[in-house]
């Protein structure tokens, strides 16, 4: 189980337009490089024993089905998103079978009968996701849990960057509701997120739009981070406040 010392900061042109990095031999981290769009967002894909899950589709400016297939191998290809921003869905149309974008949708096809409450499941083949609806950043935002690894997908909910919050009454619903489901008994190793948008200086975030990231903070944050950000919401309150910590920005729209 590992992380690469660098991700692709956009800097070296000769990059590929995907850097791919197996966590541990069933767990690909996807990065687009920030070369083909400054989003740069992280996708992953999550191989079971009959089924794989793409997670995201990243922003469609480059072909991204090829990879998937040869990385997934035989395995049924099950597409979902962390939420429905074009960043993150903008692959889809080279993925006919990926779930729909609207909360509507995200809710009828993993069976949330009181969306966002209650955690529904997605079982790849031996390897058990937790999903747990978090909106607030969007309105169908999900983290997912995989108990395999104790990785705690956290989309644009949370990840080393302005945290942008739509709805700030959800958002914390939806944090608080996270940190309860992780305190019943699902242990986190490590949270990882769409983006990264600090550098390493703690508390220091790249210009809007940056296509560059040199000295980037790592992608990998570890549960007291998600900690924190339930604590500083809970201070917050009820009224949308920005909130800039070492690791994350809490930046409401
Ligand atoms: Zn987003
Ligand atoms: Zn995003």
């Amino acid at each position: 189980m590992s992380f690469p010392d660098r991700w692709d900061d956009g800097l070296d042109p000769s990059t590929p337009e995907h850097q791919v990095h197996w966590y541990d031999d069933r767990t690909a981290i996807i990065r687009q490089s920030l070369r083909t769009n400054f989003e740069g967002p992280f996708l992953y894909l999550l191989l079971g024993t009959t089924h794989a899950l793409l997670l995201d589709t990243g922003t469609g400016d480059v072909p991204l089905r090829p990879l998937v297939e040869r990385l997934a191998g035989v395995r049924e290809l099950v597409v979902a998103h962390t939420h429905g921003h074009g960043d993150h869905v903008g692959g889809d149309p080279e993925f006919p079978e990926a779930v729909g974008r609207s909360a509507e949708d995200v809710a009828r096809y993993f069976g949330f009968a009181d969306w966002p409450n209650g955690v529904r499941q997605l079982d790849l083949g031996g390897r058990v996701l937790d999903v747990v609806a978090i909106p607030g950043h969007h309105a169908s935002h999900l983290a997912l849990y995989d108990r395999d690894t104790r990785i705690l997908f956290t989309g644009d909910s949370l990840y080393p960057g302005r945290l942008y919050v739509f709805d700030w009454p959800a958002y914390r619903a939806s944090i608080a509701r996270l940190g309860e489901f992780v305190a019943g008994g699902k242990p986190v190793e490590w949270v990882l997120g769409a983006h990264i948008e600090m550098t390493a200086e703690p508390g220091k975030d790249y210009e809007m739009g940056a296509d560059q990231h040199p000295g980037e903070h790592v992608l990998q944050l570890r549960p007291a981070v998600l900690t924190e950000l339930i604590d500083v919401l809970a201070e917050a309150g009820a009224d949308p406040v920005r909130i800039e910590r070492d690791d994350f920005i809490v930046y409401p729209v």
